[in-house]
Order: structure tokens, then C-alpha cells, then sequence
């Protein structure tokens, strides 16, 4: 048996995506050999994150704590009738990296994953719907990744963004398949999102 303090850390680590018991445990003995600086460090970083950053409640995106919506939300130069559906605000920060893009997000935070037990409601899908049955807006990109669960996402949104009336549209091909968006350079990205398509 481990000693309570290091057990809680394991525990803690565990429940990061990607990180298993093996893994968990590793960087626990590490955290405990390394200097302190480095391990209050971390334990600073993530006290800030949560006191710091906040969730956009209109499109999910990050926005600075005690602001209600983020930046692009607020901007009175953003186009409101276009929304690109993005999995992660990492995309949001790949896409205006570009520059090109002048309409509004919606963060989904994830992507559907039936072996990760992702369904539609652990998403950011409802508050999407909720914001196209305002009206205002035309067109929807789905931006998700060229990944099977971003694929299916977009399949998932498809049929309900349309019943809604709105255009739906899909990044062109030409993004490596499995790849990130986050990943993509910047003519890639360029080039998908000026010859979105049409979905069907
Ligand atoms: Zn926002």
C-alpha cells in the first residue's frame, strides 16, 4: 500500500485523459523526487487556471475569469450569421491564427466517443442548437477534426443543425486524416475552411 499522500496524487493524476494507473504513479514518484520549485510550481499553475480562465457562456471558447463572454463574442466586427463548430479552443486559436475567418465559434469541448462514454450531453451540443433557434444565424461550419469521432460528431450535428434551417457546411478535405486542426499549417487550414463544403 502506498502512503495516503502519494495514493492521492496517483488518484488525482488517474483521472487525466490518456494517464493510467502505470502512468499515474510514474509521474507521482517523479513529482516527489524533483525539487519543490518545480512541484509547487505545478500546484500554483493549477490553482490560477481555475481562479484565472473561465468558460465563454455563449460559445465556450476561454475567456479571462468574471467576464461573461469571450473576446470574439463581444466583438461588435465579428460576423454573428456564420458559427464554425470547433472540439477544442485550441482549434479557435488555430483558425484566428489564420486571420480569414470573420464569424463567430461554438466550443463543443470534446467530440461524441461511444468507447470513452462521450454522448451528446456531455457536450456543448444543446447550448449550440439553443443559440441557432435564437435566429440570426445562416451558416454553420462544422470545423470538428478529420478524425472517426470528429466525423461522427459532424454526422451527429448535421441532421439537427439542418431541421433548425440553417446552410451546414464541412472543411474541405485536404486536412490529414486522424490529424489535428490544431496541427494543420496555415495554408492547410486556409484552404479548408475558404472550400468548405456543402455537407451531405
Ligand atoms: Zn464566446
Amino acid at each position: 500500500m502506498l502512503p495516503e499522500p502519494i495514493q492521492t496524487l496517483v488518484t488525482a493524476l488517474e483521472r487525466l485523459p490518456g494517464i493510467g494507473p502505470k502512468t499515474a504513479s510514474r509521474l507521482a514518484f517523479y513529482l516527489l523526487r524533483t525539487p519543490e520549485e518545480v512541484s509547487s510550481q505545478l500546484a500554483e499553475a493549477l490553482t490560477d487556471l481555475k481562479a484565472k480562465i473561465a468558460f465563454c457562456q455563449e460559445c465556450f471558447n476561454i475567456t479571462s475569469a468574471g467576464r461573461e463572454r469571450c473576446e470574439i463574442c463581444d466583438s461588435g466586427k465579428r460576423d454573428g450569421t456564420v458559427i464554425c463548430v470547433v472540439e477544442e479552443p485550441l482549434d479557435v486559436i488555430a483558425l484566428e491564427r489564420i486571420g480569414a475567418y470573420r464569424g463567430k465559434y461554438h466550443v463543443l469541448q470534446g467530440v461524441l466517443s461511444p468507447i470513452e462514454g462521450i454522448g451528446p450531453d456531455d457536450l456543448k451540443i444543446k447550448p449550440l442548437l439553443e443559440r441557432i433557434q435564437h435566429g440570426g444565424v445562416q451558416e454553420v461550419i462544422l470545423a470538428t477534426n478529420p478524425s472517426m469521432e470528429g466525423d461522427a460528431t459532424a454526422q451527429y450535428l448535421h441532421p439537427r443543425l439542418q431541421a433548425l434551417g440553417v446552410r451546414v457546411t464541412r472543411l474541405a478535405r485536404g486536412l490529414p486524416v486522424g490529424g489535428d486542426l490544431e496541427y494543420a499549417d496555415q495554408n492547410t487550414l486556409l484552404r479548408a475552411i475558404t472550400g468548405r463544403q456543402e455537407m451531405n
